[in-house]
């Protein structure tokens, strides 16, 4: 009866907010179902006949999560995906609940859910998940969860709970994740890259988990970033595990993506930028291999559109502009390197700043992204955001010249100064925080350049 009831609220609540013109994203049926229900995500999960997938991580889950969605409608699975990115429980609890009918049932056949770093343990507990992936764990946002080695403790205890049927797929170039699965009773299946010829080897300011529990600093034969790679601790003998699933092979070919070799057998067009997104692609290989349908992957994957706001092409009257979504220094240091790669001549770049909540209020992480891989190959900056002071002196100790970085306390003034300074044809690249990428979603959508993201 509560959940019945739950179910009609949560959903009219939904209905109403969706009337209203607030979007799809909302929270609010979610958490007002709750109150009602609180085991409504349980009662929900437990219905769907192959079961909940949970995707966590710092960098890369959303789009590791939709190449998964892809591979597994391409193979004729009905699919719940929290899509819209609310990864939280009450944004989770609210995808379900948009994917049940009006008795409370659900008609599908998986649940695959992004999940957020403080959230998976809850999250965890009440689906019962048939698969989890951990794909990495990086320090990120710092003011909201605390140090890295205390989300994986929150991992390691709400996945001891689950029964041995439970599988665990982790990254083993993360040495935080293979630690944390040598406690694992539960089994686990290792997925990681092979091919050393991505490998950088300089990047050692970012090391954010390079030391073994035991105290001693891990020995890296092979760093890909900051601390995923190939490592082993000489003092207690802990090691990269062996993969079951590797890349063997991978081609990169600018903002084109890549294409790459799973265990010397299996290939895949990526069409996305970047090694990590290669990565990603493994991650999802490797869930749908244990899935048995594998054979989905590869037409999947090379049909796929970037993860919205995370790598984006919008077309202006004049201009395309290219933006990236930055959240952390791992992420934004990979970001920069995916656009020096593509630029071919030293282009205009806006980036904007914000430090409201969802951002992460504390931007010191600024210091550790590796900026001054751009100054070489940028023309103008533009900065704005609420956070454009900071910006402008973390461009400035990065070697840009004053001359070249304008500061724009509006975002619409930054918007439009970089574009007015940009030869038409030619492209300005932004580098936006989260909220920041909303603000410049709006103003796009009301130019009419863009569509509301709920429409997507
Ligand atoms: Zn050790």
């Amino acid at each position: 009866m509560r959940e019945q009831l739950a179910i009609w609220l949560g959903r009219g609540a939904g209905m109403l907010s969706r009337w209203l013109g607030r979007g799809g994203g909302t929270t609010l049926p979610g958490v007002m179902a709750r109150r009602i229900a609180p085991n409504l995500l349980q009662y929900l999960s437990a219905q769907l006949p192959r079961g909940v997938l949970l995707v966590a991580g710092t960098n890369g889950k959303t789009t590791t999560t939709r190449m998964l969605a892809d591979v597994l409608t391409h193979a004729g699975w009905r699919v719940v995906h929290n899509r819209s990115g609310a990864n939280l429980v009450s944004g989770v609890s609210a995808v379900m609940l948009a994917h049940a009918d009006w008795r409370g049932r659900m008609h599908h056949d998986v649940a695959l859910l992004e999940c957020d770093e403080a959230a998976l343990p809850y999250i965890i507990h009440e689906t019962q998940p048939r698969i989890v992936v951990l794909h990495n764990l990086f320090r990120d946002q710092l003011d909201r969860y605390g140090e890295v080695d205390t989300i994986a403790q929150h991992w390691l205890t709400a996945l001891a709970e689950l029964p041995d049927s439970t599988i665990v797929c982790i990254q083993g170039d993360d040495p935080s994740l293979a630690r944390l699965a040598q406690s694992l009773m539960c089994r686990v299946v290792v997925y990681g890259n092979d091919d050393l010829s991505s490998a950088r080897n300089s990047v050692a300011h970012l090391a954010d988990a390079g030391f073994c529990r035991c105290g001693h600093a891990l020995t890296y034969t092979t760093r890909f970033f900051a601390h995923i790679g190939h490592y082993t601790c000489p003092q207690c003998g802990f090691t990269r595990p062996t993969p079951d699933y590797a890349i063997t092979q991978i081609h990169t070919d600018g903002l084109a993506g890549s294409s790459i070799t799973i265990n010397q057998t299996a290939h895949c067009v990526v069409p996305l930028p970047g090694s990590y997104n290669a990565i990603n692609a493994l991650a999802a290989y490797t869930v749908a291999d244990v899935l048995g349908i594998a054979t989905a992957v590869a037409p999947a994957i090379a049909q796929m559109q970037p993860a919205f706001g995370r790598y984006e092409v919008v077309q202006t009257p004049h201009h395309a502009l290219v933006m990236a979504l930055i959240k952390n220094p791992v992420g934004a240091s990979e970001t920069i390197r995916m656009f020096v790669e593509a630029w071919e001549q030293p282009a205009n770049l806006l980036i904007v700043i914000n430090d409201r909540d969802a951002d992460g209020t504390d931007v010191s992480w600024l210091w550790d992204a590796d900026f001054e891989h751009l100054v070489p190959h940028v023309h103008q900056v533009f900065v704005s955001g609420t956070r454009a002071a900071d910006m402008r002196v973390r461009m400035q100790y990065a070697g840009t010249p004053t001359t070249h970085i304008h500061y724009h306390e509006s975002l619409v003034q930054a918007l439009d100064a970089g574009l007015a300074q940009t030869p038409a044809g030619h492209t300005l690249s932004v580098l936006p925080t989260y909220t920041a990428m909303l603000d410049l979603r709006e103003i796009l959508v009301e130019r009419g350049w863009s569509k509301p993201f709920w429409q997507d």
